[in-house]
């Protein structure tokens, strides 16, 4: 764990201002003694036999000239997402725009290419909606909805803890988006508080597919976040969509206590990936509901074939299990039980949710053109004029 991420945990409760500290490993440059192979394993990967993905709606076609960039809305290692409104219909969205020469530079070209086909490929009424995307000479931009309610990560920070009712929810939520994720052979891998972001109406909108991968069979790319890192992902065993329902059972611990299973305030990556590989003896057990517990539980499973959600019944053991009792399933997929908090919105394009981040005039420098070094490794992302 980074000294950043600590001191975001333990003294001021609050993210700091760059959204990234609390960092995704492949984001991360000195992170552990595999760091210098996972882009080799990220290679070595076989192809999978499952089907290609299907695009679920038409795409729109855009262009920079489109929008009216806003502020800034979060940070990441290659670029940074923007509130935009549309000129033609005055509606409000947010676009990720990110470096093709950072991309490069970082060895994230598949993580990118993946995001965006991942995107493409799904449509859930708890995942973030993508409209299209485009380049330019330096930079990939993606189109998304502005969702206003900013990130569940800010709440629970706020909240230090949600009753279990409310995390009860949130994690139903994430448990119907996880599966219909796994349903079309996606591992979304990067399952964390800061990814959930909150809609107008308080249902959830998971973002950041940046890690989400396309996968029947087994991956073993050491990517994700280092609290929520499922054993055998430590182990730099083959892995598969399993550990994203142990990054449910950590997401579960973490909106219960304040915090995650495994964290300790001071210790290193090492250590942190100790106490995970030595399992939930090792954690320190508030008193939960018991049902709550047996979840977890289920879920931090260390062997992947007895994990719940990777059993016989898949998902089905997941949405049958007693702490889900009163859940009902069709009616939150359908948006129809009330969310515990409604964000504050004053207007369409509020984004007070959000952190402020240092503008820095970057904007300014989209579209300007620069010699194209990189434009042909990102086939997916159309060349629109602006
Ligand atoms: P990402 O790089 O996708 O993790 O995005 C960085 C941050 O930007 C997120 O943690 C959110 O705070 C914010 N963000 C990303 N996508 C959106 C969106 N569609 N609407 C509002 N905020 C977003």
């Amino acid at each position: 764990m980074s000294s950043n991420q600590s001191t975001a945990l333990s003294s001021t409760g609050q993210r700091p201002s760059a959204s990234t500290e609390r960092t995704s490993l492949s984001e991360r440059k000195s992170i552990n003694r595999r760091e210098d192979k996972h882009e080799q394993m990220d290679v070595d990967v076989q192809p999978e036999p499952s089907a290609p993905l299907q695009v679920r709606r038409p795409t729109g076609t855009y262009r920079l000239s489109d929008f009216i960039i806003q502020r800034t809305l979060g940070t990441g290692s290659f670029g940074r997402v923007h509130l935009v409104r549309s000129k033609h219909n005055l509606r409000f969205y947010a676009i990720k725009v990110l470096s093709k020469e950072k991309i490069v530079r970082m060895k994230q070209v598949s993580h990118t290419q993946n995001e965006q086909r991942m995107l493409m490929a799904v449509q859930h009424p708890f995942i973030i909606n993508l409209w299209g995307s485009f380049q330019d000479s330096a930079n990939l931009y993606m189109v998304m909805d502005f969702v206003p309610g900013g990130e569940l990560f800010t709440l629970l920070r706020r909240s230090n803890r949600f009753p279990d009712p409310v995390a009860k929810f949130y994690a139903a939520e994430v448990a119907l988006a996880l599966n219909y994720m796994h349903e079309l052979d996606i591992i979304y891998r990067d399952l964390k508080p800061e990814n959930i972001l909150l809609n107008f109406d308080g249902h959830i909108k998971i973002a950041d597919f940046g890690f989400a991968k396309h996968c029947s069979m087994n991956a073993w790319t050491l990517c994700g976040t280092p609290d929520y890192l499922a054993p055998e992902i430590i182990r730099n065993e083959r892995y598969n969509k399993s550990v994203d329902w142990y990054a449910l059972g950590v997401l579960i611990f973490e909106m219960l206590s304040g915090l995650p299973p495994f964290h300790e305030p001071e210790a290193s990556h090492v250590v942190l990936y100790e106490k995970i590989c030595a399992g939930p003896l090792a954690i320190r057990w508030p008193a939960f509901d018991r049902n709550a517990t047996d979840l977890i539980l289920k879920f931090l499973e260390h062997d992947p074939t007895k994990r719940y959600g990777n059993l016989k019944h898949g998902a089905g053991d997941v949405f049958a299990h007693p702490w889900f009792r009163e859940v009902d399933w069709a009616k939150l997929k359908n948006r129809e039980i009330t969310a515990p908090y409604l964000p504050k919105i004053a207007s369409a394009g509020d984004a007070s949710a959000f952190e402020r981040y240092p503008e820095d005039n970057v904007a300014a420098g989209y579209g300007q053109p620069v010699k194209d070094e990189f434009g042909t490794m990102f086939p997916d992302f159309e060349y629109t004029s602006h």
